[in-house]
């Protein structure tokens, strides 16, 4: 059963709000395009899975069972996203003489660490792109039998006047995207934004991962996997597919491409695109292929939480630019540090931080104000996703004296299976962490805070100052008269 406020979502495909209807009802199949792992996912990349983490947990919130698939991109994708570059597996295994195969394992650990340091649940099923190879190669003969691809020297080619409204989901003529040097990258190719979807290895090459096929030897196009995958995990036509706002350009278009082609029909696969904006800082969009690296490790390691990071992607609205910077960290971790210690101090008093799970037990019987506090969380949540106004109300509940304490944890238990942020269990020890590089313990900046109130206490400024700088000059911010009771932070 579902309950509560009806849910809209924003489709990219025809840039509207709608009302979100599952094909099956009270079950939603969701496909998010996962990371090419190349290299570590950076916070920009995270945001796109802390957008889809929470479009599942609201979905399960409101009754809905969820089947979501992730895939591994471990093969096909270029440094452009068209059909110019290198492929980006091939070139990051080159750089560092490694195996292809260890390094596409090591990243695929090291961002599934990372979404379980910000509270991201495992999606039904993982999907990689190199276990699906002949599942690819049916696909890319079905596309080609049904006459909308044609071979070249290269490889094999899709023929995106062989669908209707090609492009559509990007909102531009294809021919408008870049197309200059996209026709360049291919000889032969009939349209601009045609795109392999087999690539031949080089004359003379041999590369780390190659296969056989009709075409020759060679390699997947990236594109072919998103669609092969989703149809083969959700059917051919599912609910709802995720990604970043880039993929709305020439990546999703070209998946629907393939759908319409393989389906012979002018279904597009999911009925639901939603996309993500970018998370940016100053220098613009962040992005690996530009060196610019700042993962969540970066962040841990300068003292942040990683579930600090969380709160400051659910701060924004998922299609809002996110800007970086240290002070947007440090506010956000400052939120959560607030957030823990109020609820802290509940849990404290209760003594009890696990409740029920199924929601109708979790939510039975609670009073007026706690059902009124509940709704207007539904109402935000439902509309596209609008945590931004949802977070305020578990400020509300947790300040609330309507309720009683047993009836406030509850309250926060069910808005935190939608937040993530497990509220119930964050400790302020967890919260208080300093940086990896620093040089000083945490018992030395007890110490010298120690001998600064003795300063204080006699009035010997001078020093207290100058221990207050010293300690400055490691990292660590003294902070007098926190109404939270904190006497230091690290500064970022
Ligand atoms: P990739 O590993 O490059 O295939 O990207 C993984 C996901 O991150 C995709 O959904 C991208 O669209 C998304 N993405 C890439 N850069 C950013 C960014 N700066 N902000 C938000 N999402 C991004
Ligand atoms: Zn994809």
């Amino acid at each position: 059963m579902t309950t509560g406020a009806q849910i809209t979502l924003f489709n990219s495909l025809g840039r509207a709000l709608q009302p979100f209807t599952p094909i099956e009802p009270g079950h939603a199949r969701v496909y998010s395009c996962g990371p090419t792992v190349y290299h570590y996912a950076h916070l920009g990349n995270l945001r796109a899975y802390v957008f889809t983490d929470t479009l599942r947990r609201v979905l399960d919130w409101k009754g809905y069972r969820v089947t979501h698939v992730i895939n591994i991109t471990d093969v096909g994708h270029l440094t452009s996203d068209a059909d110019a570059g290198e492929d980006k597996m091939e070139k990051a295994a080159a750089g560092t003489g490694k195996d292809i195969w260890e390094v596409a394992a090591f990243y695929t650990d090291a961002f599934k660490t990372d979404l379980r340091q910000l509270n991201i649940l495992d999606p039904s099923r993982w999907s990689i792109a190199t276990d699906h190879i002949d599942d690819m190669l049916d696909f890319a003969k079905a596309i080609e039998a049904n006459g909308a691809a044609y071979p070249l020297d290269t490889g094999l080619y899709f023929d995106v006047t062989k669908v209707p409204d090609y492009g559509a989901l990007a909102g531009a003529p294809p021919q408008d995207d870049g197309g200059v040097a996209r026709i360049a990258e291919v000889e032969g190719k009939r349209h601009p934004a045609d795109f392999a979807l087999w690539r031949n290895s080089p004359l003379g090459e041999t590369r780390q991962m190659e296969w056989d096929s009709p075409w020759g030897r060679g390699a997947p196009g990236w594109h072919l996997e998103c669609s092969v995958m989703s149809i083969k995990y959700l059917g051919a036509q599912f609910d709802i597919h995720t990604g970043g706002i880039d993929h709305r350009e020439i990546h999703h278009p070209n998946e629907i491409a393939q759908n319409q082609a393989f389906t012979c029909t002018s279904a597009t696969g999911a009925n639901y695109w939603l996309h993500n904006n970018f998370l940016v800082d100053r220098g613009g969009k962040m992005s690996k292929s530009k060196g610019d690296i700042s993962t969540l490790q970066s962040l841990i390691d300068r003292g942040v939480h990683p579930l600090a990071y969380r709160l400051l992607c659910l701060s924004a609205h998922y299609r809002s630019e996110l800007e970086f910077s240290a002070e947007a960290v440090s506010g956000a971790l400052t939120r959560l540090r607030r957030l823990a210690i109020a609820v802290q101090a509940l849990v404290d008093r209760h003594g009890e931080t696990h409740f029920p799970l199924d929601r109708e037990r979790l939510e039975g019987d609670l009073p007026k104000a706690a059902t009124d506090l509940l709704t207007q969380f539904d109402a935000a949540v439902s509309a596209d996703l609008m945590t931004p106004q949802a977070l305020p109300l578990l400020d509300q509940a947790i300040a609330s004296k309507a309720l009683s304490l047993e009836e406030k944890l509850r309250v926060i238990a069910s808005m935190d299976r939608v937040l993530g942020l497990g509220i119930l269990d964050l400790r302020r020890a967890d919260l208080r962490v300093r940086p990896v590089d620093a040089l000083i313990t945490e018992a030395e900046i007890d110490a010298r805070l120690a001998e600064r109130k003795e300063a204080r206490a006699a009035k010997d400024f001078a020093r207290s100052d100058a221990i207050r700088d010293e300690l400055a000059a490691q990292g660590v911010e003294v902070m007098d008269g926190d109404p939270l009771g904190w006497d230091w932070r690290v500064t970022l």
